[in-house]
């Protein structure tokens, strides 16, 4: 595996960063996560405008143009000779002392790391996934920012933990005010007589560049998408509900707190975006090899 760090490309043995790094420290930094599919880079524009306003809300200069960000992702996955990936993109505020100042960095650092993941087993984008409701509220806008992908997951990781504590593989997070935000690494999105609803950016969720490409599927498919605050009642109540993420895909949820979502059997709402989804994938983004061709999988 070769990772690129900061203007090298390094095998992984020799990626390490330093203690002193902020993004370590005090979880100072922004990333994202992107997929590759069959020789493209899927969304990636989205996903370097997401990186690059998260670093801008943090005051935190990227020494890299955007085409330069592109360019080091692309080249990542050609060095491991990658056509389908599951790609890091981090960007730290870089090596300062020990005070939480970030003047104290005076440059970010960058790596990027090109593998694969699985997030759920197989067998729950068949049947579907069974998630809780947990205590743990998100972060909220005025406190930590959940709109910037920022390195401080513990928010998440507090909610993750206490679905791993309740036997179930995901958590669904409120917001301060008992709204529905979203899972702790997927967005949310519940069917409702036809109605595709999802809650609004400004529930204080990561907007999720799956949850915007599903939304804007199903508006190509005549399908009505509302952006709107929910409540738990709504979940229980829906006739569908999925899962959106760039790990995750799109992942049919059919209990939740124990409640059967309607006959307990992924939606065929659910099942049609998914088909779509996966449709979608093969055709959008730069082309890891141009001219090559587009690999098959
Ligand atoms: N919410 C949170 C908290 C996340 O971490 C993620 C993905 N990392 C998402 C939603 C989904 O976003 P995306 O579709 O851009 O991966």
């Amino acid at each position: 595996m070769i990772i690129y760090l900061n203007g090298e490309f390094v095998p992984r043995e020799k990626a390490v960063v330093s203690v002193f790094d902020h993004g370590l420290l005090y979880g100072d930094g922004v990333f994202e996560g992107i997929r590759a599919y069959h020789g493209r880079v899927f969304k990636l524009g989205e996903h370097l405008d997401r990186i690059y306003e998260g670093a801008r809300a943090m005051c935190l200069e990227i020494p890299a143009t955007k085409d330069e960000m592109q360019e080091i992702v692309l080249e990542t996955l050609r060095r491991n000779k990658m056509s389908d990936a599951y790609i890091r993109l981090v960007v730290t505020r870089g090596v300062g002392d020990l005070g939480l100042d970030p003047r104290k960095c005076p440059k970010a650092f960058i790596f990027c790391i090109a593998a694969s993941i699985v997030l759920y087993p197989d067998e729950l984008y068949k049947n579907g996934l069974s998630v809780i409701s947990v205590s743990t509220r998100r972060n909220i806008p005025t406190a930590c920012i959940p709109r910037v992908k920022s390195l401080n997951y513990l928010n998440n990781i507090y909610a993750k933990m206490e679905a791993n504590l309740g036997g179930v593989p995901e958590a669904i997070m409120l917001n301060n005010e008992g709204y529905v935000a979203e899972a702790t690494g997927d967005n949310i999105f519940i069917v409702k007589k036809g109605v595709l609803i999802t809650p609004p950016s400004s529930a204080g969720i990561l907007e999720g560049i799956t949850r915007n490409a599903v939304m804007e599927i199903a508006r190509q498919k005549g399908i009505s998408v509302e952006e709107k605050l929910f409540t738990m009642f709504d979940i229980y109540t829906a006739d569908e509900v999925f899962l959106t993420g760039t790990a995750a895909e799109v992942i049919p949820c059919i209990n939740v707190d124990g409640r059967i979502i309607a006959d307990g059997k992924p939606g065929e709402m659910t099942w049609e975006l998914i088909a779509a989804f996966h449709e979608l994938v093969k055709a959008d983004g730069p082309l890891i090899y141009p001219g090559v061709g587009v690999s098959k999988k």
